[in-house]
């Protein structure tokens, strides 16, 4: 059986990572969402509607682009990247949101819920709920929900009540804490949509398979680009949902090599990075076994990186799973790698890259020149508007000006 066929596992397993660690009164609650995913998704009917969506909302299939600026700079291989920040909103992120909604609907729920900490999560589901005409509800930390002000706009803006969190950190573990809380009591009339390859079974599948068209695509379209498949794929990790999305298209080409890209903050100091596959060790988190960056009561450590989006003390299970086969192949780009690659690609192919994405362009700018022949294909997960005003007002423009 092909790999996606088979992992996870029926209890939501990949190896020895994943499962549902729940409550018991959300028990009933997951097992009717994978019940009912097992079934809908599966159905002609939903297959059609998210096919039209994908292609009249979102602005489906995006393009794949040759870097040639990038690659003539770098010199050795050639770098291609998937164009995921040509998606409506801007990024991967919509791919699973609307699949959620969509399922959201076919269940016959009224509400979407969430919790978020940069807030694009939180758009992305906001856009998803308008569009279906659903209720959003997104649990947000005030620390985050002050620094992240255009996001919060634009939820309002969507339809989506902001519920602010104003307990312990106030940021993204308690806004998990508190969505959590609050889906407990409505589970009834609300389906809880994760954003990322993350949390209890069935999200890591649900995610996966609805970020799985940009592999797919991807895979089809280098083809048709090139007469060939790329050597290397890679993608930033942070839940690793863009990253599954591409690996997923060629996790059976043995002559593919796949590369998640994690995030390395200021340095390699617990605190101060997000490299959780890099430092990590097994352990358990939001109710899934994975690896986990730990403090030294072995509680989630915090966590450093330029890119908001990249910044979690976990990783999808199956990014953990692929680690330790040895079918994935995991490294970092710090902070400086990534704010370099994000001026490279801005000012040299008029692209500018959201920096969780940047991460990933590091990668190939750092591979290209020990890899002569060779192709390699990023996945751009997101633009950099969201970006520019506090990359500007920190570093400055970029060093060729
Ligand atoms: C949220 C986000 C990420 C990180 O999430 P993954 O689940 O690891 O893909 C990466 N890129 C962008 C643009 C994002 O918004």
């Amino acid at each position: 059986m092909s790999y996606l066929k088979s992992t996870p596992n029926r209890d939501g397993f990949f190896g020895e990572y994943g499962g549902a660690m729940l409550p018991p009164p959300l028990e009933p609650h997951f097992k009717e969402i994978c019940e009912a995913y097992d079934r809908i998704s599966k159905s002609a009917d939903f297959i059609a509607e998210l096919r039209q969506i994908r292609k009249h909302f979102q602005g489906r299939p995006t393009p794949i682009s040759y870097l040639k600026n990038l690659s003539d700079m770098c010199g050795g291989a050639q770098i291609y990247a998937k164009r995921e920040d040509l998606n409506h909103t801007g990024a991967h992120k919509l791919n699973h949101c609307m699949g959620e909604g969509l399922l959201a609907k076919f269940m016959g729920k009224t509400k979407l819920m969430a919790e978020t900490g940069a807030g694009q999560h939180g758009v992305a589901l906001a856009t998803a709920a308008a569009y279906f005409g659903l209720e959003c509800e997104i649990h947000m930390g005030e620390i985050d929900i002050a620094k992240e002000a255009p996001n919060v706009t634009r939820m309002k803006l969507l339809g989506a009540t902001v519920v602010p969190v104003g307990f312990g950190g106030r940021s993204l573990k308690e806004a998990v804490d508190s969505a959590f809380g609050s889906y407990i009591e409505q589970a009834d009339t609300a389906l809880f949509a994760i954003g990322s390859v993350v949390g209890p079974h069935p999200f890591p599948l649900i995610v996966r398979d609805f970020q799985h068209i940009v592999g797919v695509e991807a895979r089809e379209q280098f083809f048709d680009m090139t007469g060939d498949l790329p050597d290397m794929v890679a993608a930033c990790v942070g839940g690793g949902s863009n990253a599954m999305g591409l690996f997923s298209g060629f996790i059976d080409d043995e002559s593919v090599s796949l590369h998640g890209v994690e995030a390395m903050g200021t340095s390699s100091k617990l605190g101060e990075h997000a490299a959780t596959i890099t430092f990590g060790e097994d352990g358990d988190i939001h109710g899934f076994r994975t690896m986990v960056l730990k403090d030294e009561n072995g509680d989630p450590a915090p966590v450093h990186t330029v890119a908001s989006g990249l910044d979690y003390p976990g990783v999808g299970p199956e990014h953990a799973h692929l680690y330790r086969t040895g079918k994935a192949n995991y490294t970092s780009a710090n902070d400086k790698e990534a704010l370099n690659a994000f001026y490279k690609l801005s000012r040299h192919e008029g692209i500018i890259p959201a920096l969780e994405s940047a991460h990933a362009v590091a990668f190939a700018m750092r591979e290209a020149p020990k890899n002569p022949g060779k192709s390699i294909l990023i996945n751009l997960s997101g633009r950099g508007d969201k970006d520019i005003d506090y990359v500007t007002e920190t570093f400055g423009f970029g060093d060729d000006q």
